[in-house]
């Protein structure tokens, strides 16, 4: 059950998606341009502001109202539902383990939508394995110097602030990795920072995803967030809270998927009839559905409890992002098939809604990543 509070919230953007941004989705999509104006439009109605705690400028929306956001936006447009969800992204290392001072010099002004954030882990080499990373930094009188470069990084090329993580122990790559990476925030226009090459992609084409190279980086002391060696023990207490934000954008796919299939079922008739009246599109229009609220239930739990303090937060996110990743393939490739020819043609948008499903197998840890830390967290009882 949803508050009365975030019922409204789910309607007015459920609203604004629906006259503001379905119209724009196929055009995103084709062009593969960033749509600034989603960004003017998420800003204006503060739901930028959502995921950004009162005290330094947001709404300090709770998790389970922030999804529900992404969740109505992603319906009609994946890549839009993203821009959100990597904003929360972005500014989730100052949240967890920022100074005061840097929350008050970042968080107002992603808050606003004046800067777009973006989090930078993966590597050409470090995928799964990202604890594997290659990026140095090393300190450099009062500051650090940054050296390395990032893959696959979403909105790097169009952030204001960019969260990096680095090693700082050079020795690092032959023992534990992991305990020598250090969180740093990198300003859009810092000398030797630049977003090299954009990827061009099967789905969330508008969505931005950079390569970003950093070239003897200067970064002063005040840009190192959390302690030296805590980047990993951040990085993945952001993912407990933003791996439901991808939850999410799967789960509003995957209901933008089965809407669509819903109302063709209804006006196509073949053999005199609609085709959702045929037993086995209707089985498959009812599974569509099922699957879809299965999802969405068991994503809105794991908000509340990882909201709540949960200690098996890392649990709750990975199984809520498995099985609503899933659920968005299966779904949307479904909704192809109701919609048979149709549904393989731009004309409709369910090709779309299906390219756009993929990704969310894949980033923020693959399914088989969320499926080692689930079966991880059981065996040792976390
Ligand atoms: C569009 C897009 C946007 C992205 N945005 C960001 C971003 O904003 N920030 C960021 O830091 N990263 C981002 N990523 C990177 C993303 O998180 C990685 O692509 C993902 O973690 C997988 O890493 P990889 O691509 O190197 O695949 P690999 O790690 O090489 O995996 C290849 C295959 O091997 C499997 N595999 C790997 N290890 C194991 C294992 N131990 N057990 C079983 N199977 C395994 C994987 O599941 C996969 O099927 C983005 C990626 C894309 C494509």
């Amino acid at each position: 059950m949803l508050t009365t509070d975030q019922i409204a919230l789910r309607d007015a953007v459920r609203e604004l998606a629906d006259e503001k941004i379905a119209p724009r989705a196929a055009e995103i999509d084709r062009t593969a341009e960033f749509p600034w104006d989603v960004v003017k439009l998420l800003a204006d109605h503060d739901i930028l502001a959502l995921p950004f705690p009162e005290a330094f400028g947001g709404l300090g929306g709770d998790l389970l109202t922030l999804c529900v956001a992404i969740e109505e936006i992603s319906r009609v447009c994946a890549t839009s539902g993203l821009i959100l969800a990597v904003q929360e992204l972005g500014g989730l290392p100052i949240m967890i383990a920022g100074s005061d001072e840097q929350k008050r010099r970042w968080l107002p002004s992603m808050a606003t939508g004046e800067i777009l954030g973006a989090f930078a882990l993966s590597e050409a080499n470090a995928g799964s394995d990202a604890a594997s990373l290659r990026t140095r930094a090393v300190r450099d009188g009062d500051g650090w110097r940054l050296d390395g470069s990032k893959r696959f990084i979403s909105q790097g090329s169009v952030a204001g602030v960019v969260a990096v993580f680095a090693q700082t122990d050079s020795e690092a790559a032959t023992r534990k990795a992991h305990r020598h990476m250090t969180c740093f925030y990198v300003e859009k226009g810092t000398p030797g920072f630049d977003a090299a090459r954009l990827e061009h992609k099967m789905g969330i084409r508008g969505s931005p995803t950079a390569e970003l190279t950093f070239d003897g980086v200067r970064v002063p002391e005040s840009n190192r967030v959390g302690e030296v060696g805590e980047g990993w023990s951040i990085a993945m207490r952001t993912f407990e809270r933003s791996r439901p934000g991808i939850a999410a954008q799967a789960v509003g796919i995957a209901q933008g998927a089965t809407d669509v299939a819903i109302g063709y079922a209804r006006d196509r008739k073949q053999f005199g009839r609609p085709i959702g009246e045929l037993q086995m599109v209707g089985a498959m229009l009812a599974d569509m559905a099922t699957r879809t609220e299965a999802a969405r239930q068991l994503l809105y739990e794991a908000c509340r409890e990882i909201e709540a303090g949960s200690p098996n937060a890392a649990r709750w996110a990975s199984m809520c992002k498995l099985f609503a990743g899933d659920t968005a393939m299966a779904v949307t490739t479904d909704a192809v098939q109701v919609l048979g020819g149709y549904g393989y043609i731009t004309e409709y948008p369910v090709e779309r809604m299906m390219r756009d499903a993929k990704i969310t197998q894949l980033y923020e840890g693959t399914q088989q990543i969320q499926r080692l830390i689930v079966a991880r967290a059981l065996l040792t009882g976390e």
